[in-house]
């Protein structure tokens, strides 16, 4: 509970407020079911030009909210060069959303995103993976500057097994003291599975060939079990905090782990430093075509099974759905669509989506896009309805796929990257200093 008279010593410190209701009782509720999914989401104004709430982008300076001052934190913004970081500021929105997708920098992308957010008093800090083992510090240095400097973080969320999303959250849970950790882990599942392997003939040996493979887990695993921290695994219908699992299904789940290991090593080794140089040259090679406003092509086949592995978390935020996809493929966004109805999320309407897979443009296609965000518009929108982030590296000049993006502004998304620096968004809550991100450039290209 939050006491606003101003006993609460992080107010008075200028800090932002933090939940003060003993801890068992904060772990205990992150594992229950969420009700939050069950609230209706907002109507979905397609229309063209409709009148948009989180229009607050810095080339569109003449267009605010219809609502009164505050004028609430709405469109992407990042930190602007050379300013001293401001302190966070609550406005006098009781709850509020905020999440910051880290640049994470390699000559791959990566994700690492941290969020926070108050809901009915209740204010709940989210790790959502953690980059490679370089971008833990950066983590923990803007946990420090914008989050009031916690020493617990009530949930860590493992989206899937690459190391891209994994390694960073070694320090992480080395760090802090954490309420739970949510990660499916494959080899639990050794012994029901063991009828599809046809060359295992025990459960403990296919137990020890999963660990092997998915060591990145094992890694996070073995801290969590040192540290006492709880580790839940989370399938579609979960809840992890205020936001609920979509996708993957636990059946499903159980294929890709057995689909996975029935693929030659070579196929699937994207995490293989050899693999990426040799895709990398074969991606260089690519060339791109002029295309009109409107026209998409996406490639036939799909992404890796670890990426359809990802999971798929959706929160209601006063109406506003947002939806985080880590690397999620095809199928794990067709399953996510399929879902939607059972938790009230009315497709499609989502007010803050990430970009899946960096952007890659295996992993969506235009009837899932259309499914998920809405049929294209005849020419881009003056307005735009809603915000699409994308963890990018600068330096991986393949992600995002010139499509995708394509794909998404032509939906009426205002679309941002990271590209080395942090994207911030927010509901509820400002953060001075940090300034609105410009819409992406329409690319008059794709991929041929
Ligand atoms: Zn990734």
């Amino acid at each position: 509970m939050f006491d606003y008279s101003g006993n609460n010593k992080n107010v008075q410190a200028g800090l932002p407020p933090v939940a003060t209701e003993p801890r068992i009782g904060k772990i205990r509720r992150i594992c229950r079911k969420s009700t939050d999914a069950k609230l209706k989401a907002s109507d979905h104004a397609r229309a063209k030009g409709a009148e948009r709430s989180d229009a607050l982008t810095s080339d569109r300076a003449d267009i605010r909210p219809p609502i009164a001052p505050p004028i609430p934190a709405g469109s992407p913004v990042r930190p602007l060069a050379g300013r001293r970081q401001a302190v966070l500021e609550r406005e006098k929105m009781t709850d509020y959303f905020e999440i910051d997708f880290l640049g994470v920098e390699t000559a791959k992308s990566g994700d690492a995103i941290t969020l926070r957010y108050s809901i009915g008093g209740i204010t709940r800090i989210h790790i959502v993976d953690g980059g490679y083992l370089g971008t833990s510090d950066q983590i923990i240095e803007h946990l420090k500057t914008y989050y009031g400097a916690p020493t617990f973080i009530d949930a860590v969320v493992l989206t899937h097994s690459d190391r891209d999303h994994a390694n960073g959250l070694r320090k992480i849970l080395e760090t802090y003291d954490v309420g739970c950790l949510y990660m499916n882990r494959p080899w639990l599942y050794a012994e029901e599975l063991l009828a599809r392997f046809e060359t295992y003939t025990s459960a403990s040996a296919l137990y020890r060939k999963l660990r092997e493979v998915y060591a990145a887990v094992v890694e996070l695993e073995d801290i969590a079990l040192r540290r006492g921290i709880p580790i839940s695994d989370a399938f579609q219908g979960a809840a992890i905090g205020s936001f609920m699992v979509m996708a993957p299904s636990r059946t499903r789940y159980l294929d890709l782990i057995v689909a996975s290991q029935k693929t030659p090593e070579a196929a699937k080794a994207e995490g293989s430093a050899r693999f990426s140089l040799l895709r990398n040259l074969v991606e260089a090679a690519k060339n791109f075509i002029a295309a009109a406003w409107g026209e998409e092509r996406f490639p036939a086949d799909g992404t890796s099974s670890e990426n359809e592995m990802s999971l798929v978390q959706y929160l209601n935020f006063g109406g506003e759905p947002i939806l985080l996809t880590g690397d999620a493929g095809r199928e794990a966004l067709t399953e996510t669509i399929a879902y939607a109805p059972m938790v009230g999320l009315n497709l499609p309407g989502l007010k803050m989506v990430q970009v899946p897979h960096h952007g890659g443009r295996h992993n969506v296609s235009s009837e899932i896009l259309d499914a998920l965000l809405g049929p294209k518009f005849d020419s881009m929108p003056a307005n735009t309805l809603f915000s699409a982030i994308c963890s990018s590296a600068k330096e991986d000049k393949d992600h995002p796929r010139k499509v995708v993006k394509r794909a998404f502004l032509h939906r009426g998304a205002h679309f941002s990257e990271t590209e080395g620096k942090p994207v911030h968004w927010s509901r509820g809550i400002s953060r001075p200093g940090w300034t609105s991100i410009p819409q992406a450039d329409y690319p008059t290209e794709m991929e041929e």
